[in-house]
């Protein structure tokens, strides 16, 4: 099968293959790149991306080094034609970000209609991160601060398995495929390093399964349709043999009985029962519940069926921007927690116009002239407006710079803005430990190697 993308992209984009358009900061596409198919009738045919930044023919996306900047076709793929309709159809406003935003597969471009066109995007490799922000959502999904948290609480690592229900948009999945992956199997029974992801949604359980193959991930992602409350988490009869769980389910604690090491109690004594869970490691689990209610029941059965260092843990994630507070320089400092390196650019663009223009006005006033100094004073640094209008007579007026010398680039007090608060309670996190299972023999042989045995 393919490779995925996810996990070996290359050094540059491929056809048939998946790549995220980035738009915009908030505005990431994902695209599976299509060849061309030719000419019909002298219209060139293929898929085009048309966004509000101009039309982008797949094929120029494609075999592009990731991270390319791509620039908007200059040929007219029609996208105005076609923009309306999908406003139409799908009623989004003429000026909204991506307005008109999509893939139009097959699509036939009149050939030698030349438009000013000067948009670009960039071709980005696809990450469970970028990802988990672009994807379908069919569901309700585990964020980037979650998941990696929870990864590295249940020790998903090269050759580790795992169970996860349910799939729903598959946000978890990728993420932890990437955790698990050491290469890809030489055959089935070789596949250490895989999901197993359990999904009782008939739809949703489609999708998964044509995501997952789209993606590469076939071979490394089992996506089983199956209600896993009553049916528990074997595959084809046999064990995953996992190592790691992760139950993203509204009632975890009716799944948790499929999850021990021996036969539930209500699996009557003569049904043949295996354990999904490798026996010979320690499992690490995680659920992931909203409501305190599911914790306290799911805390309760893990107790019952022996499950060990139970903790509940909440991820609050805040983000943090670190900036210097510039004062007086019509800073866009009221931004926020949404200060980006693309504002640093324009803020010191700002800072480089400012300064320069201040240089003019003092070389200008300490130079003697005298007339009106052809300084916008609302870009003038606070100490040199409080020097009063720059007007007839002014001779001498103070450098703007700070008794120390500094530039003003190096003013002003070096702040940090956190979110206002934490915008939504994703979920509660309970982690709990089943210890490795020890055979009788196992048991006499570890204790007839220790130093003081017998
Ligand atoms: N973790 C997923 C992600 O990151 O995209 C989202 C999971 S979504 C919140 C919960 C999913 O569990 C839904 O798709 C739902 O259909 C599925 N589900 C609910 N009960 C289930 C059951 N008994 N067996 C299997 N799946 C179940």
């Amino acid at each position: 099968g393919a490779i995925s993308p996810f996990l070996e992209p290359g050094n540059r984009t491929n056809a048939n293959s998946l790549a995220i358009v980035h738009l915009s900061r908030d505005n990431l596409l994902p695209v599976i790149l299509q060849e061309s198919k030719g000419e019909v009738d002298g219209y060139a045919e293929g898929s085009v991306i048309n966004t509000r930044f101009g039309s982008f023919p797949h094929t120029t996306l494609i075999n592009q080094p990731w991270g390319a900047q791509v620039r908007a076709s200059i040929v007219d793929t029609g996208s105005r034609g076609r923009k309306k309709k999908v406003q139409e159809q799908d009623n989004i406003p003429d000026d909204s970000e991506g307005a008109g935003s999509t893939t139009t597969p097959g699509q036939a471009t009149p050939k030698g209609l030349e438009t000013a066109s000067s948009g670009f995007v960039h071709i980005l490799p696809p990450t469970p991160e970028v990802w988990t922000t672009s994807l379908p959502h069919r569901t309700q999904v585990v964020y980037t601060p979650d998941y990696s948290y929870i990864l590295h609480r249940i020790r998903a690592r090269p050759g580790m398995r795992i169970i996860e229900s349910g799939s729903g948009s598959g946000s978890f999945t990728h993420a932890s495929v990437r955790a698990v992956y050491n290469g890809y199997p030489k055959s089935e029974s070789d596949a250490r390093g895989k999901v197993y992801s359990f999904e009782f949604n008939e739809d949703r359980y489609q999708k998964m399964a044509e995501e997952v193959e789209a993606h590469g991930l076939k071979e490394l992602v089992k996506v089983s349709h199956r209600d896993v409350y009553s049916n528990g988490f074997l595959v084809d009869g046999k064990s995953p043999e996992a190592e790691c769980v992760f139950l993203d389910l509204p009632a975890p604690w009716k799944a948790l009985p499929h999850l021990s090491r021996s036969k539930p109690a209500d699996v009557k004594q003569d049904t043949p029962w295996v354990s999904p869970l490798r026996s010979d490691r320690t499992v690490h689990l995680c659920t992931f519940s909203p409501c305190i209610e599911q914790v306290t029941k799911t805390v309760e059965v893990m107790r019952q069926l022996g499950w060990m260092q139970i903790e509940m843990v909440e991820v609050c994630h805040k983000r943090i921007n670190v900036m210097r507070e510039r004062v007086g320089l019509n800073m866009p400092t009221d931004r926020g927690s949404n200060l980006s390196p693309y504002d640093v650019g324009e803020a010191v663009q700002r800072l480089r116009e400012v300064e320069s223009k201040s240089k003019e006005f003092h070389e200008r006033t300490q130079g003697g002239e005298t007339g009106d100094a052809d300084v916008d004073m609302d870009d003038a640094p606070e100490a040199q407006k409080s020097n009063g209008t720059p007007s007839k007579g002014v001779s001498e007026s103070k450098a703007p710079v700070s008794s120390s010398g500094a530039k003003p680039f190096m003013m002003g007090r070096l702040i940090h803005r956190t979110e206002p608060e934490i915008k939504t309670h994703t979920s509660y996190l309970v982690f709990a430990v089943m210890p490795q299972e020890w055979t009788e023999e196992q048991e006499a042989a570890a204790f007839s190697q220790w130093p003081c045995g017998q």
